[in-house]
């Protein structure tokens, strides 16, 4: 990957996008089209389709039709993991061309995206590509005249509603179990990060999937989105994003068909640090790492900062030493580890966390403020904010953006207790030298990963 690659691809115009039903590209139901803009500097990349209720429909029914007749579910194991195969390979020889398209959409630092976005997508598909052919089903343990057997079946439809933040990762973690089991998919990307992830499954179709298994449709979340959910014929909803979206697809499930619904959502993640840590410089530059890359726009980063009393003040010096020598600017300059932020909304909120922190009694000691508005895109200082009350705004709401809020501990207790102190529960980290604190402090904080 060289600079001046990323400058050549950059500089392609971007085709207008449309939805992709049927294995065809095909423009919305009334001709509407909704500007892309980039992050990076403001400006329209292209257009894309803007869906319909009506396009969302005939999308399921297409997804219906393919599931019912077995062109993809018929077909042998071996003949699905060589098409997700050809898939992964074709997404990893245009590597390189799905990140710079992916980051003038959504604004992530090009060194990231590289890995997060086509690398990861590929290995996750293989990985379901190699899984496939290795489900076996089970003999229930019955009266001797009776015989239960339990076989592993597709579900029939899956509609799938993806985030900004990473989509070719996050789209693969839905696609590849989804497909690599026989169901025909629905996806509908996010407003603002469609283009890497359509020309993604254009490259699955390249691969030999059939017409009509996975289907697209681009457009609002509150209308495709809503349209996915409250659809009588999609059998299942797998989603990644905010925990409000997460609510309203629950009850779309409830006052339509009870599909089922899988959702992964936002964070409030806590990284522990403790005195006695074994390199606090190391420790420090995680830290910032672990909350500013992607502009802090990762599910799992450790926004809440939670260090022992004794070192907080050296720590946060260093913190903060780490994080204003990150580059922020163009994202796809391979110098940049912070990029834009996704939109001029979401750079707003950010802002508002800011003063919400400050009227709350935080102090800012790093950043706080909107950069380099003159190129026309949204950039924000990496913000550090200490002194965060356990009540505050900036404890309890995700911001999704370069904001760490910084809190002291005197105990393991109150660590602990800090730590499980929000409703979220998605990651954490703790930094001790000491293996029994580190197992106990780990197992008392309710988190997933
Ligand atoms: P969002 O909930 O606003 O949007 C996510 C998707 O839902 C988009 O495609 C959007 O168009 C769609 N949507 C919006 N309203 C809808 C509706 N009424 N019906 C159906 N679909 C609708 O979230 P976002 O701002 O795109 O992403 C950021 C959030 O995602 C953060 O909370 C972040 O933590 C979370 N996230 C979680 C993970 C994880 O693995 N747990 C990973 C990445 C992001």
């Amino acid at each position: 990957m060289d600079q001046s690659t990323i400058d050549a691809l950059r500089a392609q115009a971007v085709p207008p996008r449309l939805h992709i039903i049927d294995g065809k590209s095909v423009p919305a139901s009334d001709g509407a089209v909704m500007d892309v803009i980039s992050p990076i500097d403001g400006t329209v990349l292209t257009s894309m389709a803007r869906g319909t209720v009506a396009d969302m429909q005939s999308a399921i029914a297409s997804a219906r039709a393919a599931f019912e007749d077995g062109r993809w579910a018929g077909q042998p194991p071996g003949a699905r993991k060589k098409v997700l195969h050809k898939w992964a390979d074709l997404i990893e020889a245009n590597a390189l061309e799905l990140a710079v398209l992916g980051v003038r959409d959504n604004g992530t630092e090009i060194n990231m995206a590289i890995k997060a976005e086509p690398g990861s997508a590929a290995v996750t598909i293989r990985y379901y590509a190699e899984a496939l052919d290795k489900i076996y089903g089970e003999i229930a343990p019955t009266a001797s005249d009776v015989l239960g057997m339990i076989h592993k079946e597709p579900v029939g439809v899956v509609g799938a509603i993806i985030p900004w933040n990473f989509p070719l990762m996050i789209g693969a973690w839905k696609l590849g179990p989804a497909l690599a089991m026989g169901n025909s998919v629905v996806l509908k990307p996010a407003e603002t990060a469609s283009l890497s992830l359509m020309r993604m499954v254009e490259l699955a179709h390249e691969a030999g999937l059939p017409s009509g298994v996975l289907n697209a449709v681009t457009g609002e979340g509150a209308v495709v989105g809503e349209a996915m959910g409250l659809s009588m014929d999609v059998d299942v909803l797998v989603f990644t994003g905010s925990g409000g979206t997460g609510r309203r697809l629950m009850e779309y499930a409830a006052r339509s068909n009870m599909k089922r619904v899988y959702l992964e959502l936002g964070g409030k993640s806590p990284n522990v640090v403790f005195a006695d840590a074994p390199d606090l410089k190391e420790a420090a530059k995680i830290a910032a790492g672990g909350i500013f890359r992607n502009a802090g726009q990762v599910c799992v980063a450790g926004s809440r900062l939670l260090v022992e009393a004794s070192i907080h003040d050296e720590f946060v010096a260093e913190v903060a030493k780490v994080s204003a020598a990150m580059r922020v600017g163009d994202p796809l300059d391979l110098g940049t580890a912070i990029g834009a932020v996704n939109s001029e909304v979401q750079l707003m909120q950010n802002l508002g966390f800011v003063e919400s922190a400050r009227s709350e009694g935080g102090e800012v000691v790093l950043g706080g403020s909107r950069i380099l508005e003159s190129t026309g895109g949204y950039y924000m200082e990496p913000t550090i904010v200490t002194g965060v009350a356990p009540e505050a705004t900036l404890t309890q709401k995700e911001v999704f953006g370069p904001v760490l809020g910084v809190s002291k501990f005197e105990s393991d207790d109150e660590a602990v207790r800090l730590a499980n102190g929000t409703v979220y529960g998605l990651a954490g980290g703790v930094w001790t030298s000491n293996l029994s604190r580190a197992h106990s402090i780990v197992k008392r904080i309710r988190t997933g990963v």
